[in-house]
């Protein structure tokens, strides 16, 4: 048994190190990727069901490894934040969207909003705010089309500074979103005193709706709720019809998820902006 217990000791620190290797590895190269141009976005749409046109888009991080291929942003947004490097790799994320809806914009598509991730790390920095104002002024995008996803974490962490940002933000026509709305541990209360727009029912809820009667019963709530708080919803991860069904009878006007379209590059996009969504 001894002799077990020190080499599952011994296992499980290799692996550790091995892993805390990793970590290393991936800071490294991810401060390289930045500079080296390896981080791209791709766009995921949000649709109106009632019209069917496509009202936003969605920006997601992406990073090509030279060696290792295509990185999920689970492994390397922790990473990003952990040491910082969210905050350059967020500003380029955010002038990178901002950019290319001022471009779709220009090219004719009306009224598209771009929806941006910010990490908490971002948010709470005294820059944000001129960060961002620098960037809209740069690329010259209308602040009404640009769309802050927030987590409830974020601006649960302190309620004060949060609504104070979320105020300097809001005061300046820029769109403000709850991203994964229902997974922290706030109450829908508590949005009342929060100048934001609209809420995103997280994925998880999404998932097994019709048939769980729970997560159901959670969607029904939240879909009432931010409605007699006069909120926008849109729901996250709509996969199948039958999720689909559900949301349309509950009056969610806005979906996004792979049973509309995945995410994909710009230049996807534009062909779809210009033929319309096959569905
Ligand atoms: P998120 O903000 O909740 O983004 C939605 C995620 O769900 C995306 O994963 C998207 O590709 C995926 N998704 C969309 N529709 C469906 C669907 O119908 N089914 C399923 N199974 N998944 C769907 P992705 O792109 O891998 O991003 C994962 C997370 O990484 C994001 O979750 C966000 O938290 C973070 N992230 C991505 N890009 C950025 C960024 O630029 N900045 C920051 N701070 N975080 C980012
Ligand atoms: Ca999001
Ligand atoms: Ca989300």
């Amino acid at each position: 048994a001894k002799e077990l217990g020190r080499n599952t000791y011994q296992f499980f620190s290799a692996e550790m190190n091995a892993r805390a290797l990793e970590k290393l590895n991936l800071e490294t190269s991810l401060r390289q990727a930045l500079k080296r141009g390896e981080l791209f976005l791709v766009y995921q749409p949000q649709l109106d069901l009632a019209s069917g046109r496509i009202t936003g888009v969605e920006a997601l991080a992406r990073w090509r490894h030279p060696e290792k291929g295509l990185i999920p942003p689970e492994k390397f947004i922790p990473i990003a934040e952990e040491t910082g490097l969210i905050l350059p790799l967020g500003e380029w994320v955010l002038r990178t969207a901002c950019a290319q809806a001022r471009a779709w914009q220009a090219a004719g598509v009306p009224g598209l909003r771009i929806a941006v991730n910010v990490s908490a790390r971002q948010f709470n920095h005294p820059e944000f705010l001129e960060t961002v104002e620098r960037i809209l002024q740069e690329t010259g995008l209308d602040p009404n089309l640009l769309e802050l996803e927030l987590t409830e974490s974020i601006v649960m962490e302190n309620v004060q500074d949060a609504i104070m940002t979320l105020t300097d933000l809001k005061v300046r026509n820029i769109h403000l979103a709850i991203d994964d709305f229902g997974t922290g541990y706030s109450s829908l209360t508590y949005l009342k005193h929060f100048p934001i727009d609209r809420i995103k029912i997280a994925q998880e809820f999404v998932r097994d709706i019709p048939n769980d009667a729970d997560d159901a019963a959670i969607v029904e709530a939240i879909l009432a709720m931010a409605g007699s708080l006069n909120l926008e919803v849109i729901a996250e991860g709509v996969e199948r019809k039958d999720q689909l069904g559900f949301l349309h009878q509950r009056r969610c006007k806005e979906m996004q998820g792979y049973y509309f379209a995945r995410p994909m590059p710009a230049e996807q996009l534009a062909e779809i902006f210009s033929r319309g969504l096959a569905r």
